[in-house]
């Protein structure tokens, strides 16, 4: 099992959940650590270095794993890593999947979304450095991650995806992202993996536009079906948000037939909190109550939806 420790901001804790996401594992705080029983669990810990606290706490998080399980993989990544050469190469050198980030920031403002606040600067990194990165991985890397904030800024998504000789797949992508020309592209690399994680969050363009997404079902929906034409087999994935603001009961069952209509492999769903500074923070919150009610009824949704896929 894999279980991810996050430190600092809201965009690490972000990242912590994709990497708990990826590998089916888990956020946990310091204190659990001694409470688990995996013989050989795997740990990331994503640390932070805004501050020599905050730096000299991520490192700590360390030591307490190994008191506690001397067996276990740890894998020490995010800001304080990147001080943290031998280390980091160590942990590397475990890993068969290696996630590497080729994009920054965003500034589509979702309403419920504090990111555009805290990273508002967008930062591609060039083909060349990205392939450079991707060539110095150990052998035992088997697969890449290609990462992002919101790889839609990242303009070279198409000469990337042309030029990357080793397994990879794109860590999550959003629905403009989906092309055309792009979809050509990772078809004609037999290195691609299908594996497409397409951000949705709801299936009711009510609540989609109040969440300020800029696209409507309909046009989700065109995009999983050109995925489909081009990979019949592809593994499609996503995000729900459950219980935004305005989100009705109508709204929400719309939101459960249009996953039943996708037929998704895997739904990550994310119970609406509210974050300070965003436009959602302001409305009218729903109840926990209603929340943990909807978020039942999708998780025996898709209970029943997997076990008669078995
Ligand atoms: S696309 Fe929306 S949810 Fe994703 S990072 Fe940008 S503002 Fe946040």
């Amino acid at each position: 099992m894999v279980y991810v420790l996050n430190y600092g901001c809201r965009v690490n804790y972000y990242e912590s959940e994709q990497i708990a996401a990826k590998f089916n594992g888990v956020v946990i705080v310091e204190k659990d650590i001694k409470k688990i029983k995996d013989a050989e669990p795997v740990f990331f810990v994503n640390s932070c270095a805004i501050t020599s606290k905050a730096e000299k706490g991520s490192r700590y998080a360390v030591s307490i794993i190994k008191k506690y399980h001397p067996n276990a993989e740890i894998n020490f990544v995010g800001c304080a890593s990147k001080h943290q050469n031998k280390l980091n190469n160590a942990i590397i050198a475990k890993r068969e999947k290696a996630f590497i980030k080729i994009q920054d920031g965003c500034a589509d403002f979702c309403s419920y979304c504090i990111i555009p606040y805290i990273r508002s600067k967008i930062c591609c990194r060039n083909v060349a450095d990205v392939l450079a990165e991707i060539k110095a991985q150990p052998p035992v890397v088997k697969t890449i991650i290609l990462s992002g904030i919101n790889l839609t800024y990242y303009k070279h998504l198409n000469e990337l995806s042309q030029n990357i000789n080793k397994p990879f797949y794109f860590g999550s992508l959003e629905p403009n992202c989906i092309t055309k020309d792009f979809l050509e592209v990772l078809h004609a690399n037999s290195n691609f993996i299908p594996n497409f994680h397409v951000c949705l969050q709801s299936g009711c363009d009510e609540t989609l536009s109040n969440m300020n997404r800029h696209y409507t079902t309909a046009e989700y929906l065109a995009k999983i079906n050109l995925i489909r034409k081009y990979f019949p087999t592809a593994r499609i994935s996503t995000d729900i948000i459950v219980g935004f603001p305005t989100e009705t009961d109508i709204n929400f069952d719309r939101t459960l037939h249009f996953i039943k209509i996708i037929n998704f492999d895997k739904v990550h769903i994310f119970p609406f909190s509210p974050r300070p500074k965003t436009a959602a923070f302001l409305m009218k919150p729903i109840t926990n109550r209603i929340i943990k009610n909807r978020v039942d009824k999708l998780k025996s949704l898709l209970y029943n939806d997997n076990e008669k896929k078995k």
